[in-house]
């Protein structure tokens, strides 16, 4: 089977690109492992797909080469994703900043995306596992187990390999490979943390505001506040998420990885001291249930007051518990792995493709979008807008590309 265009890949950043070169006169074709397109973008944002953010730009990704990362935001930024997505009808619904469809439903999304692609004629195989792209002669020849497709341009938009059963499952990287691509380590990125600490299995369930601080090797590295889970293996929730990918970087490089919990982010160490003391005085004569009472979730005070030295139902030393309150430990030893990661960080290194339009360096024509390339955003649309506005760069450039060429042939 033969196409001008052949997008390796049904996920977001294949479904935009694919649109992209077809509005560009070009016959494109996408070739899709799974039973259907779009799989993983109907899980996304817990089934209402946060598709960008008001607020964008590179101080939200991570990546080897954050230079090219914010080149492609400047060539296509959220206005864009808007833009592209009122096209096919998506109106936005913005909760913080994080956008929404108005629908509320990632099923439009993805109906929207596909609606277009029918409109346009790109055509779809699924159940169809590219494994070996080679070029030839003015074009590639692709591969999978049971056919042969030959293309002037590929675009591999076959995304990580977080949540394999939603249709990622690594092989684009063994695809980049093939082409002459270096891969920068890839970890699994927004995620939750498995913790050493025993208490953890005591306090699954509690969820509590806090602000989480990520120390390698005893550095500061980042920090993010929200509410966190606390689970039997460790610890979870969005300001985890943000901080995961570093940690399985440090994890990677076998350095120490710990995190701190503040349960009191707004109050400095001093005033939870004076606090405390205050409340000992005051309750003195009391059991040591009072004085806990409404600190913290009554698993997690009780905790912490273990953790501080109480016992035989005596207080323990304030200023200790003051610093457990603030400084709640959490030795990491373990992320939660691929399978419940959202996103990979790492992968194709940004130096060896064009920022313009995502075209290899090593093999001009094939063209790199998506979550296979080296860049991951933080949660809040961060990582969709990333897959649209690559697949929208290569999809416009190959589409006109081909166009042009077939006006020269
Ligand atoms: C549960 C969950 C919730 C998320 N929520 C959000 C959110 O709300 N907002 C946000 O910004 N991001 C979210 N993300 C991240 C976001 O979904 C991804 O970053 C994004 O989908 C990446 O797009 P992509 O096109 O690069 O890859 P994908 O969407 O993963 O698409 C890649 C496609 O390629 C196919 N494929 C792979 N290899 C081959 C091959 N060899 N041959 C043929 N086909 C192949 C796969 O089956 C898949 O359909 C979430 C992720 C998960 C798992």
């Amino acid at each position: 089977m033969k196409a001008d265009i052949i997008v390796i890949g049904g996920g977001a950043s294949g479904m935009a690109a694919a649109i992209c070169a077809a509005r560009q006169g070009a016959d494109v074709l996408i070739l899709e492992r799974m039973p259907r397109i779009g799989k993983k973008l109907l899980a996304t944002g817990n089934g209402r797909c946060n598709y960008t953010n008001e607020a964008m730009g590179v101080q939200y990704y991570h990546s080897e080469t954050r230079q090219f990362v914010a080149e492609v935001l400047e060539e296509f930024n959220a206005e864009d994703t808007l833009a592209f997505f009122a096209d096919l009808g998506i109106l936005p619904k913005s909760n913080q900043g994080y956008v929404y469809p108005n629908s509320m439903q990632a099923a439009s999304v993805v109906d929207s995306l596909r609606f277009e692609l029918e409109r346009l004629g790109v055509k779809v195989m699924v159940d169809i596992d590219v494994s070996r792209i080679h070029p030839k002669g003015k074009g590639f020849q692709l591969e999978s187990k049971s056919e042969t497709f030959s293309c002037r341009r590929v675009i591999l938009a076959c995304g990580g390999r977080a949540s394999e059963k939603l249709g990622s499952n690594g092989s684009g990287y063994q695809l980049a490979k093939g082409l002459g691509h270096r891969i920068v380590p890839v970890v699994p990125a927004l995620t939750g943390l498995k913790a050493k600490e025993a208490v953890y299995k005591s306090l699954a369930g509690v969820r509590v505001e806090a602000e989480i601080v990520l120390h390698i090797d005893g550095e500061e590295r980042d920090r993010h506040r929200g509410e966190v889970q606390l689970a039997d293996y460790g610890i979870s929730g969005i300001p985890v998420f943000q901080v995961s990918g570093r940690a399985a970087y440090g994890l990677n490089n076998r350095q120490r990885v710990e995190c701190f919990l503040d349960f009191f982010p707004d109050t400095t160490y001093d005033a939870l001291v004076r606090f405390l003391e205050k409340r000992k005085e005051h309750f003195k004569s009391s059991s040591l249930e009072v004085f806990e009472t409404g600190l913290l979730n009554r698993k997690l005070i009780q905790v912490c007051m273990k953790l501080a030295g109480s016992e035989k139902g005596r207080l323990p030393n304030i200023k200790k518990l003051a610093s457990v309150m603030k400084k709640f430990p959490a030795s990491i030893v373990g992320s939660r792995g691929f399978d419940f990661a959202q996103v990979c960080a790492g992968g194709v290194d940004l130096k060896e493709v064009s920022s313009k339009n995502c075209e290899s360096k090593h093999q001009p024509g094939v063209y790199i979008v998506g979550e296979l390339l080296d860049a991951d955003g933080i949660c809040g649309g961060y990582n969709l807008q990333w897959a649209w506005a690559t697949g929208c760069l290569a999809g416009t450039s190959a589409g006109k590309e081909c166009h042009d060429s077939h006006r020269t042939n």
